[in-house]
């Protein structure tokens, strides 16, 4: 058996493949034992063939592993997966989604530098931002996620980076994309969107002109609530430098997670679809009940966004909320009277998740804080789930008749 057709039939020929396609075979490079499956590489180390082998790989000089800190083989599969759905030249993966937003400030900003965060992003990561990246001098502004003339007024001569989560949690705003990428450029600033709500499934930031995606794969590329991971990509030169961060800093991916969000990716369109599907359905019949003074999702056409979510994700994604009658107490009414639903505030989840953002992901806001932001007492959150879609309005309707 020649070299090559041994290595030409192991590997799966990927040129020219379609999204799908990719999502389940992109990142395989099989060992000589010819495994289907991606097998997982526990090992903390590496064995080298001679003294001048280990020297040449810790130099640099010839590639290779040399410790699961740097690289690990289950883990680079799992990066190589993401780099070929995002449309990017390198991925570098994290322990978890906040690891890699870290890694991401870290490896490309330094101190006299400006970012600016568009303001309803996750909680985490405001925290980063202002009580840790704040403290090392870099100067921090935020502005409302879909005012683009409100971001061209904030940027500096000393902008650095943009970073944007679109769409947002838990009200489902979006920013153009394109858009903000061409201000971000004309005023040599990178924009990195925090893909986690849509996946490359959905959307693609990279393809609409952003310089960089991050990812908490906690959410929906595990898809099932198991384990906890993250992963920055872009082009070579920036991830580079990002890798250079994570192996000194320490937030390798485990190659156990890695390998749960590589079967994680194998159906993760799949997963996107019915995600998709059950949303639309319960946001169109939640419009339609008696109690719900208002639903934010972007694929009703009652969303002021909607025309823009249409052009820039292939569909609406599974998160959405809606003010129910009756302040925070109907709030909780409705959501203690759910018997099917879990009341947690993960999300991207197999399994329906309900939450009140304002006493719980939104809490440490400020009351005047949380108005500005839209994110009300009476606001409640769905992800919804892959349950069959009449159960889940069966249980909500246990919460509509306690409001
Ligand atoms: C969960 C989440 C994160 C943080 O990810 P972890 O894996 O929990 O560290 C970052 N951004 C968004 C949008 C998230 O939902």
């Amino acid at each position: 058996m020649s070299k090559e057709w041994d290595a030409g039939r192991l590997d799966s020929n990927l040129d020219g493949v379609a999204f799908n396609t990719l999502a389940v075979r992109a990142g395989q490079h099989r060992t000589s034992e010819g495994e289907h499956s991606d097998p997982i590489f526990f090992t903390s180390s590496y064995v080298f063939r001679t003294a001048a082998d280990a020297a040449a790989r810790f130099a640099g000089e010839v590639p290779g592993n040399v410790y699961s800190r740097y690289t690990n083989p289950t883990v680079r599969a799992f990066e190589e997966r993401i780099a070929a759905l995002e449309g990017a030249e390198l991925a570098v993966a994290m322990a978890t989604g906040m690891a890699a937003i870290l890694a991401l400030v870290m490896s490309l900003c330094s101190s006299g530098d400006h970012v600016l965060v568009s303001r309803s992003v996750f909680g985490s990561t405001i925290s980063l931002f202002e009580r840790y990246f704040k403290r090392f001098g870099i100067e921090v502004d935020y502005v409302p996620l879909a005012d683009l003339s409100g971001w061209e007024a904030s940027i500096q001569t000393n902008t650095k980076l943009l970073f944007v989560e679109s769409p947002s949690n838990p009200l489902a705003e979006l920013v153009d994309i394109n858009a903000l990428s061409k201000l971000a450029h004309t005023k040599g600033a990178m924009l990195a969107v925090d893909n986690c709500f849509c996946t490359p499934a959905l959307q693609q930031p990279l393809k609409l002109g952003a310089d960089i995606v991050v990812h908490s794969a906690t959410k929906f590329i595990d898809g099932q609530g198991r384990c906890m991971g993250g992963v920055v990509a872009g082009c070579g030169e920036q991830m580079r430098e990002v890798l250079g961060f994570m192996r000194t800093a320490g937030s390798a991916l485990s190659p156990f997670n890695a390998w749960i969000f590589l079967k994680g990716l194998e159906t993760l369109s799949l997963r996107m679809n019915v995600h998709c599907a059950n949303a639309i359905a319960l946001a169109e019949w939640l419009e339609q009940q008696a109690g719900i003074k208002k639903v934010y999702y972007a694929g009703l056409k009652s969303h002021p966004q909607h025309m823009l979510a249409k052009q820039q994700q292939r569909n609406f994604g599974a998160v959405l909320s809606f003010e129910v009658r009756g302040g925070k107490d109907g709030a909780w009414r409705f959501i203690d009277a759910t018997r099917l639903i879990s009341i947690t505030t993960n999300l991207g989840d197999s399994k329906t998740t309900i939450t009140h953002p304002s006493t719980t992901s939104h809490g440490r806001l400020a009351h005047q804080e949380r108005e500005a932001a839209g994110i009300g007492d009476s606001l409640i959150r769905i992800s919804v789930g892959l349950e069959d879609i009449a159960d889940l309005q069966a249980d909500i309707t246990r919460g509509l008749t306690v409001l």
